[in-house]
C-alpha cells in the first residue's frame, strides 16, 4: 500500500481515493506544480493536504476565506494534524505563538489570507523556513474575467518568482478555459493539469417561472419532504432576504438571514446557527464562499443569477456529501431586465461591461432552454454528457412552439407604442396595449387608436410576458435602464418582423416542485432508520458537548452507513467512510453501543 493511501485510511478515514486525487498527490508530493479544477465537494482539500504531510516542512495555503480558516484548522486538529493560521482575527499574542510554533517545526499546514502573506515581513520570515508546499485555493480569484476578482491575488504572482523550487498547487471550482490559463500562466511553472468533471450527478436541477405564489410553493417544498433538512435561498438584494425570511417564518419555516449589510456578531450568529441545525438560510451571495457544510440538501434561487460560472458555484452548495440535493432557479422578467441594469449603470469599463453582459446572456438561455439542463451547464464548462435523468427537462419534457406570428405582434406593438413619444414604454404597457385594455394611461396617450391594439386579445398576459422576456434575451428588444426600462426595437427585429426567421419559445413541463424524497433513507428499513434517527440525536449532543457543528462529528453519510452495516467490531466501524483513527478513539464506544442495542 502507498503511503498516501495509507495516510488516506488511518488518518482521515476513507477508504480510497477519488477521481485524480492519487495522481495529484503524487505529483506535488514528488515537487510538480499542479492544476486542479474540480467541482465543489470533489475532494480538492486532500490533494494538498496529503503532499503536506508527506514532504518535509510546512505548507502555505493561501485561501481569500478568513471565515474559514478557524473551521479549517479545527477539522484538521481534530484529525491529528498539527494546522494554524494567521489572519487579521488574531490578537498580536495569537499570531506571536503560532509564529514560535512555526519555527519549532510544529506545524504542517499553514492558512493565511494572500495580503498577509505577501507582506515584506511574512515573505522574509517564509524564507528562513522549511516550505514543503504552496496552496492557492479559490485561485480563480486571480483572473480578472472571472466571476470573483480579487486585487490581492494578482500579488501572488511573486510566488513562483522567489520560491521556483517549491512546488505549487492551484485550486478551483470554476474556470472557463480562459481563466484556467491565466492562473496557470501567473501562478505556476509547467503545472501538470487535472480537470475532473464538473457533473454533480447527485443534484437535480429545475427551473421554473416566478408565478404569484411562488413562496407559498417555497414553503410548501421546505415544511415537506425537507422539514428537518438544511438549504439556502439565494436573493439579489439585501431588502428581498429580510422579506422572503420574514414571509417564509410566516408560514412555519425556521429561516435566517445572511447579508452584508447585518453588523458582525449578527452575521456570526445566523452562520452558527445555520451549522447547528438543520435550517433555512435566506441570503445574498455574500453568504457561500467556502460554505462548507456538507449536507445543505437544497440551494434555491429566487433571483436569476449572475452567470452559469455563478449558478454552477451556488448551486454547488448543495449535497457536497454526494446525497440527493436540490436545485432549484425561480426566475422572472423583472429579472432579466433588473440584472442587465446592474451591469449598465455599474462603473466597470466598456469591454468588461460586454463579458458580463455575455455571461449573463448565456444564463438566461439556459433558464429557457428545452434540453437537458446538466447537458447545457457541462457543456458551456467545455464538457460533453448524455442526458441525465435528473432535471426537469429530462423528466418532464418541455415542448416548444412555434410562436412566429405571436412574436411580430408583439414587436409591431413595441414599435408603435415607440412611435408616439420617440422613446418608447415600458413592458405592462406594451402588453396592455397589445392585450387591448382601456385602462387609464393606454386612453390618455390615446394608445387604443394605434394598429395594434388588442391584436394580442385571447392569449394571456403570462403568455406574452414570456414572449417578451425571450425577445429581450435574444436582443430583438432593448430595454433602456436609464429611461424607466422603456422597449425599442433593435436592428435584429426587422428579420423577423419580415418574416424571414422563425421565433419558437417552450412551454411548461413541470407541474410541481415537491416530488420525492430529497434524501433517500429509502433503503433503511424501520429499525435501521430508528438507529439512524438515534445517531443523529447522539451527534447533536455530542456536537454540544464538543463545541462544534454536527457534520464535524461525522457527515450524514457516514451515520446512514453506520446504521445501514451496524458494526459490531473495530474493524467494521473502521470500514466505514470518514471514521478514521481519532473519531475511532473518540466515538467507537459510544457508537458500539448504540447498534448493540439493535
Ligand atoms: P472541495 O474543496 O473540492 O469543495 P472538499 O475537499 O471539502 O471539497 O471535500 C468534500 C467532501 O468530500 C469532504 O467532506 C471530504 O472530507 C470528502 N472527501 C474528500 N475526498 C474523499 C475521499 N477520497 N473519500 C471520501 N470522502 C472524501
Ligand atoms: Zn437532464
Amino acid at each position: 500500500m502507498s503511503a498516501s493511501v495509507q495516510i488516506l485510511q488511518k488518518i482521515f478515514g476513507y477508504q480510497a481515493f477519488r477521481g485524480f486525487q492519487a495522481e495529484v498527490i503524487e505529483a506535488v508530493t514528488r515537487g510538480e506544480d499542479a492544476l486542479v479544477l474540480m467541482p465543489t465537494g470533489g475532494g480538492k482539500s486532500l490533494c494538498y493536504q496529503i503532499p503536506a504531510l508527506m514532504r518535509d516542512g510546512v505548507a502555505i495555503v493561501v485561501s481569500p476565506l478568513i471565515a474559514l480558516m478557524k473551521d479549517q484548522v479545527d477539522m484538521l486538529e481534530d484529525l491529528g494534524i498539527s494546522a494554524a493560521y494567521l489572519n487579521s482575527s488574531q490578537t498580536s499574542e495569537e499570531s506571536q505563538s503560532v509564529i514560535e510554533s512555526l519555527f519549532r517545526g510544529d506545524v504542517s499546514l499553514l492558512y493565511v489570507a494572500p495580503e498577509r502573506l505577501m507582506t515584506s515581513r511574512m515573505l522574509a520570515m517564509i524564507e528562513q523556513l522549511p516550505i514543503s508546499l504552496f496552496a492557492f485555493d479559490e485561485a480563480h480569484c486571480i483572473s480578472i474575467w472571472g466571476h470573483d476578482f480579487r486585487p490581492d491575488y494578482g500579488e501572488l504572482t511573486q510566488i513562483k518568482e522567489r520560491f521556483p523550487h517549491i512546488p505549487r498547487i492551484a485550486l478551483t471550482a470554476t474556470a472557463d478555459p480562459q481563466t484556467r490559463e491565466e492562473i496557470a500562466e501567473r501562478l505556476l511553472i509547467n503545472p501538470k493539469r487535472f480537470i475532473a468533471s464538473f457533473d454533480r450527478p447527485n443534484i437535480r436541477y429545475r427551473m421554473v417561472e416566478k408565478t404569484k405564489g411562488y413562496l407559498d410553493e417555497v414553503a410548501d417544498f421546505i415544511t415537506g419532504e425537507h422539514m428537518h433538512e438544511s438549504g439556502i435561498i439565494y436573493c439579489l438584494s439585501r431588502r428581498k432576504t429580510e422579506q422572503v425570511a420574514q414571509e417564509l417564518q410566516n408560514r412555519g419555516v425556521d429561516a435566517l438571514v445572511y447579508h452584508a449589510g447585518l453588523d458582525q456578531w449578527e452575521r456570526e450568529s445566523n452562520q452558527n446557527q445555520f451549522y447547528e441545525r438543520p435550517c433555512v438560510m435566506v441570503a445574498t451571495i455574500a453568504f457561500g464562499m467556502g460554505i462548507d457544510k456538507p449536507d445543505v440538501r437544497y440551494v434555491i434561487h429566487l433571483d436569476m443569477p449572475k452567470s452559469i460560472e455563478n449558478y454552477f458555484q451556488e448551486t454547488g452548495r448543495a449535497g457536497r456529501d454526494g446525497l440527493p440535493a436540490e436545485a432549484v432557479l425561480y426566475y422572472g422578467l423583472e429579472d432579466v431586465v433588473q440584472q442587465r441594469r446592474l451591469i449598465d449603470m455599474s462603473e466597470a469599463e466598456d469591454d468588461y461591461r460586454l463579458v458580463m453582459m455575455a455571461k449573463l446572456d448565456a444564463m438566461l438561455a439556459l433558464a429557457e432552454d428545452s434540453g437537458c439542463r446538466r447537458e447545457r451547464l457541462l457543456d458551456y464548462f467545455g464538457e460533453s454528457t448524455k442526458h441525465c435523468d435528473n432535471c426537469d427537462n429530462c423528466e418532464n419534457p418541455p415542448m416548444t412552439k412555434d410562436v412566429t406570428i405571436e412574436a411580430q405582434k408583439l414587436l409591431s406593438c413595441v414599435h408603435r407604442c415607440y412611435q408616439t413619444n420617440g422613446l418608447g414604454f415600458g413592458a405592462g404597457h406594451v402588453i396592455d396595449v397589445l392585450m387591448g385594455e382601456r385602462n387609464e394611461k393606454v386612453l390618455a396617450r390615446g394608445h387604443d387608436r394605434l394598429s395594434t391594439w388588442g391584436i394580442g386579445q385571447g392569449l394571456s398576459a403570462k403568455f406574452w410576458r414570456k414572449v417578451l422576456r425571450q425577445l429581450i434575451i435574444k436582443h430583438y428588444i432593448q430595454v433602456r435602464y436609464e429611461l424607466r426600462n422603456v422597449l425599442s426595437l433593435t436592428g435584429k427585429a426587422r428579420a423577423l418582423l419580415r418574416g424571414e426567421e422563425s421565433f419558437f419559445v417552450r412551454v411548461e413541463g413541470m407541474k410541481k416542485l415537491s416530488t420525492r424524497k430529497a434524501l433517500e433513507h429509502d433503503d433503511l428499513n424501520e429499525d435501521e432508520t430508528r438507529l439512524f434517527n438515534e445517531l443523529r440525536a447522539w451527534r447533536r449532543e455530542a456536537a454540544q458537548e464538543a463545541g462544534k457543528p454536527p457534520y464535524l462529528i461525522f457527515p450524514d453519510a457516514t451515520l446512514l452507513q453506520i446504521a445501514k452495516l451496524k458494526p459490531k467490531t473495530p474493524e467494521a466501524l473502521m470500514s466505514v467512510s470518514g471514521v478514521g483513527e481519532k473519531k475511532f478513539e473518540r466515538y467507537a464506544d459510544a457508537i458500539f453501543s448504540m447498534v448493540a442495542e439493535y
